[in-house]
């Protein structure tokens, strides 16, 4: 074991040099990740290169801790819930020398996690997700939602658009890192918790001023969302949908739940 130990520590030593000029070339070429040159490294430093994320050695602690520290850290690919791991962006067993490089671990939700699992391009052939630190998130709307009110449930439909302003190239990853995060699910799901959650007050904004004043609170709540979180954060447009949703704010927020 002491042994193993100290042979993946000599390894590690061999490739520093290595594995600098490839972190200095990620930096460079970010967010054209695809086009990157890959370091040489031989089977026993990659090996030790992912070994060293999953060891707890004080140093790859005090990274986890850095980049995992802030109670109010969102997971940045779903904006749902919080981020509790570390995602490679570039998976380790592919890209061993971004291993334990700061700028390849993303905080992220154990879902978008498991979900983006070794997936790097997409199935036009380009980059499938959004790298939280590098790429661009557009200002401009892409996340839409559409509702439907049925005799007994709501219909909550999240998808993406390709407004102007977003190319063909990011419009696609914008499309897969949607999909393979399954992230039109997730938004509806929790989308409906949060409707059960808020009915009550719905109820007393409609007691006190009619759908008028439904459709007001929502606006404003919705507002406040997206001044923080964006205009494509999914809870913020939840808000902002429903307020314009004369149906849903004269009482049709109770087929909500029963
Ligand atoms: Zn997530």
């Amino acid at each position: 074991m002491l042994a193993k130990t100290l042979n993946n520590k000599a390894k590690l030593r061999e490739a520093r040099e290595t594995v600098r000029i490839g972190c200095d070339r990620y930096k460079r070429k970010a967010p054209d990740f695809l086009s990157l040159r890959q370091v040489e490294l031989s089977d026993e430093e990659k090996a030790a290169l992912r070994h060293a994320f999953d060891v707890a050695t004080r140093p790859m602690a005090e990274l986890r801790g850095f980049l995992l520290s802030g109670s109010l850290q969102q997971c940045p690919f779903c904006g749902l819930t919080g981020a509790s791991s570390l995602d490679h962006y570039l998976p380790k067993d592919a890209y061993p020398e971004y291993s334990i490089f700061s700028k390849n671990l993303v905080p992220a939700c154990p879902d978008c996690n498991n979900l983006k699992r070794d997936i790097v391009r997409n199935d036009k052939g380009a980059r499938a997700f959004l790298h939280p630190y590098f790429d661009l998130v557009p200002t401009v709307a892409f996340l839409t939602l559409a509702v439907r009110l049925r005799a007994r449930a709501i219909e909550l439909r999240f998808s993406v658009v390709q407004e102007d302003g977003i190319d063909a190239e990011a419009f696609g990853r914008i499309e897969s890192h949607f999909k393979i995060l399954d992230l039109a699910d997730r938004y509806r799901v929790k989308a409906l918790l949060e409707l059960r959650g808020i009915k009550g007050a719905l109820r007393d904004h409609h007691r006190e001023g009619g759908a008028e004043k439904v459709s007001a609170e929502l606006l404003r709540v919705g507002r406040s969302w997206e001044e923080s979180f964006g205009v494509n954060y999914w809870r913020g447009l939840l808000y902002r949908t429903l307020a314009a949703q004369a149906d849903f704010c004269d009482r049709g927020f109770d087929v909500v739940v029963r």
